[in-house]
């Protein structure tokens, strides 16, 4: 792990300077993993060099804005690739900005990114699947052992002498050598030694199609050279013009795709993307892609998000995360703006009168590409809601100006999913709903399962009315946040008055009501420290009893969560509802001891609670009730014994 312990002068060398040092364990491993799950994927290797290249001439090319001096007697960015055939070797090069001795044991030798070890714990050793992750994770540079048996690279800092180059080598087994070079060219050359079985890849058929493939979309030129035949003029193999500069209806499909790869690390297909040239007031071209997986790290806060900026083409900054929500992180891409100063900053972005416009134009074509997206590929689209629907979720609390937009795009288990997959939209929702139901009704639950099976349903079950049920740990805000759809209200079936289509409005205190009345007072009176009050209810059809909140409390879930993450939260009482209809209330009423009468309202409300997923406050008491039941039940069974 510790650079500075793995290190040691390789004195048999006897060369001066020369280090040898161990790779950081983490490295080490995904090395293995690498060479043995992206075999069946190794071109990939070129792409990646490419692109390192082709961002290491992006920041020269930054930082000469202001240093023009740093582009020397050199100015041409470009990026060329020789190959060997006669020794099996190839080699990338680019005049961008290099790499320092410290730069190049911190960038290759160990891996910063933050989250790799639990990357490193979600490797299952099925090798398409893993490969899968390995290319979410964006191995780069490493991808050039799986062809090569030695690696070397040669680098110089565009702003350093001659005498302070690099040389880096490596086999890829575990250890790599570092030493001093005197280095004419800034920028950087990775050689490959290829294996033995890799030869095609110095082929110049092969390269060239190769190169095409993964560097059209890059905007320097890409050159292709004889290492054997140094007089031999090398060739431009690529467009060499910045993808999205190009008009739309010129540029295919796998273009884009290779751009996004270039842009996201990710080896799989976008699943959709939108391309568009802006004009008026601000001015700018943007690329945009909905990915199909999520990263690894979408969950962490660190993780690396926002969009490519440039002006004017020229690369400025990388993750630019203020011209997208951060509902929309998952979103990659690429926005070229005409009118920034080529000397922005993140700060003045943040400053920019006119940013929030641009933001909020970035976000509608996002969610118009999501709702096309919905509209036209139901497969593609049931794919992105399972990798990015929660985050999609959090625009309903963040994004009031586009929550119609919003809850269109969001899709929930209901009563009529298939298992506990969220399948459905409101507008299948609504589609589906009798004309007189005018509320859309959901259940809030810690889990499917047990949404699903809630008191709450039963009445709506039996009638054939549908439920959302709500299960994620950000459903109790949307809920709170989204409060209708399309004019339909949304009600939570625990809480408050039922309202179930064709009785909007119906009273409770009908001819039941009355009847129980007394039955009611005296549950009421035993439980006056536990409920608020007691009601016969009309959402039970199997169960004896559940819970409702008031219709101004906090849903009982929702107050959970809150309590659980510390908050204050001001106590309230629900109310108890009882089936009039089931034999337990009959059983209750007819009930003449007082003690039992006790016992058996508070295990009533207790079997409410657990029903509910609530946890009983007083556990120890609850087991002495239902002790006390089953020793009275005992006792009559022994009794009618004798009998
Ligand atoms: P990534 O490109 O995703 O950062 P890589 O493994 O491809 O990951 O590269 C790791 C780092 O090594 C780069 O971020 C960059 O700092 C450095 N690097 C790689 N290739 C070059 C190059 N040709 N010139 C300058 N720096 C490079
Ligand atoms: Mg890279």
């Amino acid at each position: 792990m510790d650079r500075e312990d793995g290190s040691r002068a390789a004195g048999a060398s006897g060369q001066a300077g020369r280090e040898t040092h161990g790779f950081q364990a983490e490295v080490r491993q995904l090395l293995q993993l690498m060479i043995h799950s992206l075999y069946s994927n190794k071109e990939i290797f070129l792409r990646e060099l490419i692109s390192n290249a082709s961002d290491a001439n992006d920041k020269l090319r930054f930082l000469a804005l202001a240093d023009p001096a740093l582009l020397g007697n050199d100015p041409e960015l470009k990026i060329r690739i020789d190959f060997d055939s006669k020794n099996g070797a190839i080699s990338v090069h680019d005049n961008g900005i290099g790499m320092s001795r410290q730069e190049l044991i911190d960038n290759i030798g160990t891996i910063a990114r933050s989250g790799t070890a639990e990357f490193l714990g979600q490797m299952t050793g099925d090798s398409r699947k893993d490969a899968q992750l390995i290319g979410q994770f964006g191995v780069g540079f490493y991808s050039a052992f799986i062809v090569a048996d030695q690696v070397t690279v040669e680098t110089r800092r565009a702003d350093a002498a001659e005498t302070d180059g690099v040389r880096w080598q490596s086999d890829g087994k575990g250890e790599y050598s570092i030493e001093p070079l005197l280095r004419r060219e800034r920028g950087t050359r990775v050689t490959l030694h290829l294996k033995k079985d890799e030869a095609e890849f110095s082929d110049p058929a092969r390269l060239r199609n190769l190169i095409r493939k993964y560097s059209d979309h890059i905007a320097f030129p890409v050159l292709l050279a004889d290492a054997g035949q140094p007089e031999v003029e090398p060739q431009t193999v690529n467009t060499a013009t910045a993808l999205w500069t190009r008009p739309r209806s010129d540029i295919r499909d796998e273009e884009y795709r290779e751009l996004y790869k270039h842009l996201s690390h990710d080896m799989s297909d976008p699943l959709a993307w939108s391309h568009n040239k802006v004009e008026g007031k601000r001015e700018y071209t943007s690329l945009l892609y909905v990915p199909a997986t999520a990263p690894f790290d979408l969950w962490n806060r660190e993780a690396p998000r926002g969009l490519k900026l440039y002006v004017q083409r020229v690369f400025i900054m990388d993750q630019a995360d203020q011209f997208l929500p951060l509902y929309l992180r998952f979103v990659k891409g690429v926005i070229d703006s005409a009118d920034l100063p080529l000397n922005v900053s993140r700060e003045l972005l943040q400053k920019d009168a006119g940013l929030e416009a641009i933001r909020g134009a970035l976000t509608r074509r996002v969610l118009d590409m999501l709702e096309k997206l919905a509209a036209n590929d139901a497969d593609g689209y049931a794919g992105f809601w399972s990798a990015f629907g929660q985050v999609l979720k959090e625009g309903l609390v963040e994004d009031a100006q586009n929550s119609d937009k919003l809850a269109g795009l969001m899709r929930f288990a209901t009563t009529r999913s298939e298992g506990e997959k969220q399948d459905q939209s409101l507008d299948d929702y609504l589609s589906r709903a009798p004309q007189d139901q005018d509320r859309i009704y959901y259940v809030l639950g810690d889990n499917h399962a047990q949404a699903a099976a809630s008191p709450h349903l039963e009445q709506l079950k039996s009638r054939g009315i549908e439920v959302l049920l709500l299960t994620d740990r950000i459903d109790p805000w949307i809920v709170d946040h989204l409060e209708e759809y399309r004019g339909k209200k949304l009600q939570d079936v625990g809480r408050g008055q039922l309202e179930l289509p064709g009785e909007a409005g119906a009273a409770t205190d009908n001819a039941l009501d009355e009847e129980y009345r007394p039955l009611l007072k005296k549950i009421r009176r035993t439980l006056k420290e536990r409920v608020d009050t007691v009601n016969v209810s009309r959402r039970l059809v199997d169960s004896a009893a559940c819970v409702v909140a008031s219709g101004q409390d906090l849903a009982p879930r929702l107050r959970r969560m809150l309590e659980a993450s510390g908050q204050k939260v001001p106590p309230t009482k629900p109310i108890l509802e009882i089936n009039v209809r089931h034999p337990l209330v009959t059983r209750l009423s007819a009930e003449t001891d007082n003690v039992r009468f006790a016992d058996l309202s508070h295990i009533v409300l207790d079997h409410a609670l657990l029903a509910e997923g609530a946890a009983l406050e007083n556990p120890a008491v609850y087991v002495q009730r239902i002790n006390r039941l089953l020793l009275d039940m005992e006792k009559a069974g022994v009794s009618r014994g004798v009998e």
